[in-house]
Order: structure tokens, then C-alpha cells, then sequence
């Protein structure tokens, strides 16, 4: 007897142990079925590591980025578009994020049902985008060899419709020199997305912000500038002698030595507060991508240290999309909605069967400061760097130089945004090694912004 229901016992484990392991099985297919199917080894769907099936990636005025002709992958006409889309695009095994490998199931129209092979025969899904490809062929253009990133988006929707990152390179017309030529480092990232650089002056809105929340009678306070300011243990220089200021005029001068006081008054915990809840520490999911975050640790400063930090030295970095949110933020109340530069995916018949657009935002300042910075960004346009740049564009901004160390050209960096309410657009343009932020990213941002408020 005993025996039996011992063998019972054992039967009735083996059986539970069986349905265990069809459940994994089966959850292992709903969960994963997709990246077995969708595998670069599935000679089905890819050749060496390129897809060479599935549907289109469109922009957002109907160019075709990218199809599948023939059971070949091609890309669009213009080279120029080419390179300026690369990132976004992607090239398998080389440059990580893009559409093609983040967005292959649907492009093909994998079916957890019917697998991929219905679907490929219907030539798959199309992928529309927000992006303006013409107006990132402007901002490529704009760059002019010189390395760098530029991003803008529309600070009420989220969308973006410009993001390039450079050096960039034609897929089609690979060049040969890639991995040793020094003109193509960094060209397999993008740095929009996943770059971190010293931010200059661009991160004297923070200071500003936390100055705003911290110290009651800041816009009504004089500082003056002597051309540094001496913390005691070290001495930050400023890049002329003001004389007398207000807080916004020393914010539109760009003055290191007020900022470098007011940071010290601060102190480095405050700061780094108001750094993180601006974003500059965070990561935004960008459709199926995730910014780099940037980098505010101000625990083991000294005071000259602390100094730096407020003017955007020291050991500060930046991604340039979240410093184009934090714009978008100043310019929209203190609120950005998520951002997304993928539409939707649709069919051959143009229906949408899977939205990609977010919705919801993130509050990065309450609404008192937003509107104080967003007054010091625009009058650091009206009277100091004139409205040359943005004609009719009521464009707020704030530049940066970065200093980068040794015999290198500091980075340059723009960001800003328009407060006309049919022009809802914010940007942020770094160009590496660029200098004066005005005159580099400056320009680079001029020509970009133009070209989508003519467009409007
Ligand atoms: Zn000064």
C-alpha cells in the first residue's frame, strides 16, 4: 500500500512538473516569440545583418526613408538625407538604436498567431515618423564636418522633427577608413540621445532656477563684477569686467563671477536639488530609446569647485535632448510632454495599428520660475545677442562655451525656444570643439530654425 501511493506521489510530481514546463514553454512564445522570430539569424528576414523585409520608414511629409525593393533594402535618393537619418535608421551591428532594430517586428508584421511569414508576404508595416528629413538634411548641413548633435521638438505635442548626430556617414557608400580615420569617431552614436558633454553657460539655468527658489530677493539685488570672483580657495574668472548688474542682466552677459557667488550662497546641496528635478540627471524614454543622463554630483566640492559647477564646469554634464526638454519646459509653463519621434506604425492601407505618440508630461520647474527664466531667455535675445539669428521668431536662448581642458576649442552650445504660440518650438544644438557658443551653435541653430519657421 504504502508503496503505491508513494508511486502516486511520484507520478503526480512528474505530471506537475510537465504542465510547469509547457506553461514556460508557452509564456516563453507569448513573451519572446517575436525575438526568436526576429533574430538576425532568421535567413528569412535578414541577409548578413541588414532586414531585408518588412515594410517603410517614412517621414513625416511621406519620403521614404527607407523600403525594401526586390528583397534588397534601399535607401533614400539624397545622400545628404541619408547621412542626416542614419542615426535614427540605424545600421545593424554597427550603430545601436535605431528604428529598424527597435521597431523590426513590426516593420516585418511579426503575428504571435501566424509568425512572420503571412506578414512578410503582404510586405510588412510601415513606420511614419515626426521627423522633417529635410530639415535634419538643414541641420547636417549646418554642422559642416564639425561634430555634434541637434534636436527640435514641439514643446505642446512632444514631437520631434529634427534629431541628427554627427559625424554621420552614407550607409549605402560606407567609407572604407571608418574605424581609423579621426573624422568619423564617434559616428556609431547617437549623441542626441546617448551624449553627455560639459554644458558651459547653457547650465546657468540652473543656477538661476534655484536662485529663484532659494534667495527671496534675488532679481532685486545688485552684484557687481570685477572680472572674478575669488572664493577663497580659488578664484573663477570671468570672461570680461561687468561692473554693476542685476541678476538678469548677469545672466544675459553670461557673468562667471556673479554666478559663481550666487552658487556658493546656494550651496552645492541646493544645487544639486534643483539639477535633478530640472532632468539634468534623468533619463527620458524617448520612444523606445532611454537619454543618457547627465551628471550634477556636487558632494565633495570646494568652493572655488562649487563656483565652476554653477557656471557649468567642474564635473556638470548634459545630454542635448534633455537640455531641449528642459527649453521646452521653461517655455511651456514648466511642463514637457513626453517627447517621441516615431507616429505609428500602419498598414499598407494606411490604417494605424499601433500608436506611438506619448502622451502625459513631466514637470521639471514650477510655474513661478519657468516664467522668470523663460523672461531672462528672452531678454538674453533682445538685448545682448539681438534678434539677428530669429527674425519674427520671439526666440528665447541661452548660449554656452565650454571649456573642454588643454589645447582643445571649448564646446558650443545653443538652446532655446520661440514664444510665438504658432511656432511652439524648442531646441538645443551642441557643436564639439565649436567655440564661442554664439557664433558656432549659434549659427547652427539659426539656419534650422529658419528653415522650419519658413516652412510653417
Ligand atoms: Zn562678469
Amino acid at each position: 500500500m504504502n508503496t503505491i501511493s508513494s508511486r502516486a506521489k511520484i507520478l503526480y510530481a512528474l505530471a506537475a512538473l510537465f504542465l510547469a514546463g509547457a506553461l514556460l514553454v508557452a509564456l516563453t512564445f507569448l513573451l519572446h516569440g517575436d525575438e526568436y522570430a526576429m533574430n538576425t539569424r532568421n535567413r528569412h528576414l535578414y541577409r548578413g545583418n541588414v532586414l531585408i523585409s518588412g515594410g517603410r520608414v517614412l517621414d513625416r511629409n511621406d519620403k521614404v526613408l527607407t523600403a525594401v525593393e526586390d528583397g534588397e533594402r534601399v535607401y533614400y535618393g539624397s545622400g545628404t538625407i541619408r547621412r542626416a537619418t542614419l542615426h535614427v535608421l540605424g545600421e545593424s551591428g554597427y550603430i545601436a538604436g535605431g528604428v529598424l532594430e527597435k521597431y523590426s517586428a513590426e516593420l516585418v508584421g511579426y503575428d504571435l498567431v501566424k509568425g512572420v511569414f503571412t506578414a512578410r508576404e503582404n510586405g510588412g508595416n510601415d513606420l511614419r515618423l515626426t521627423l522633417d528629413a529635410d530639415l535634419c538634411a538643414t541641420a547636417y548641413e549646418a554642422m559642416d564636418g564639425r561634430k555634434g548633435a541637434v534636436g527640435v521638438y514641439n514643446y505642446k505635442t512632444g514631437e520631434i522633427v529634427c534629431m541628427i548626430s554627427t559625424p554621420s556617414y552614407d550607409v549605402k557608400n560606407k567609407p572604407s577608413d571608418i574605424d581609423t580615420n579621426p573624422k568619423y569617431d564617434g559616428a556609431y552614436l547617437n549623441k542626441f540621445i546617448y551624449g553627455q558633454y560639459v554644458p558651459g553657460s547653457i547650465f546657468k539655468t540652473v543656477t538661476a532656477a534655484c536662485a529663484v527658489e532659494n534667495i527671496p530677493d534675488i532679481l532685486a539685488r545688485r552684484f557687481y563684477c570685477d572680472g572674478q570672483y575669488d572664493a577663497g580657495d580659488g578664484v573663477v574668472k570671468c570672461n570680461d569686467v561687468h561692473g554693476e548688474l542685476t541678476f538678469e542682466e548677469a545672466f544675459n552677459h553670461s557673468c562667471n563671477a556673479v554666478f559663481a557667488q550666487v552658487a556658493n550662497e546656494l550651496g552645492a546641496k541646493k544645487l544639486e536639488n534643483t539639477a535633478n528635478r530640472m532632468g539634468i540627471t534623468s533619463s527620458f524614454a524617448v520612444n523606445r530609446l532611454n537619454t543618457a543622463r547627465g551628471s550634477a554630483d556636487l558632494s565633495k566640492t570646494s568652493r572655488a569647485d562649487l563656483g565652476w559647477a554653477g557656471i557649468g564646469q567642474y564635473t556638470d554634464t548634459v545630454n542635448p535632448c534633455n537640455m531641449m526638454l528642459l527649453a521646452g519646459a521653461i517655455a511651456n509653463g514648466g511642463k514637457t510632454p513626453l517627447p517621441y519621434y516615431v507616429d505609428g506604425v500602419y498598414t499598407k492601407a494606411g490604417t494605424r495599428v499601433k500608436d506611438e505618440r506619448s502622451d502625459g508630461s513631466q514637470t521639471l520647474l514650477n510655474v513661478t520660475t519657468a516664467s522668470v527664466l523663460k523672461q531672462f531667455m528672452r531678454s538674453t535675445v533682445t538685448d545682448y545677442y539681438g534678434e539677428r539669428y530669429f527674425p519674427d521668431m520671439k526666440m528665447a536662448a541661452k548660449t554656452g562655451t565650454a571649456e573642454v581642458g588643454g589645447e582643445l576649442s571649448p564646446h558650443s552650445w545653443m538652446f532655446g525656444f520661440s514664444l510665438r504660440d504658432d511656432f511652439p518650438y524648442a531646441f538645443s544644438v551642441i557643436v564639439e570643439n565649436g567655440g564661442s557658443g554664439y557664433y558656432g551653435a549659434g549659427e547652427v541653430a539659426s539656419e534650422v530654425m529658419r528653415r522650419l519657421f519658413a516652412g510653417r
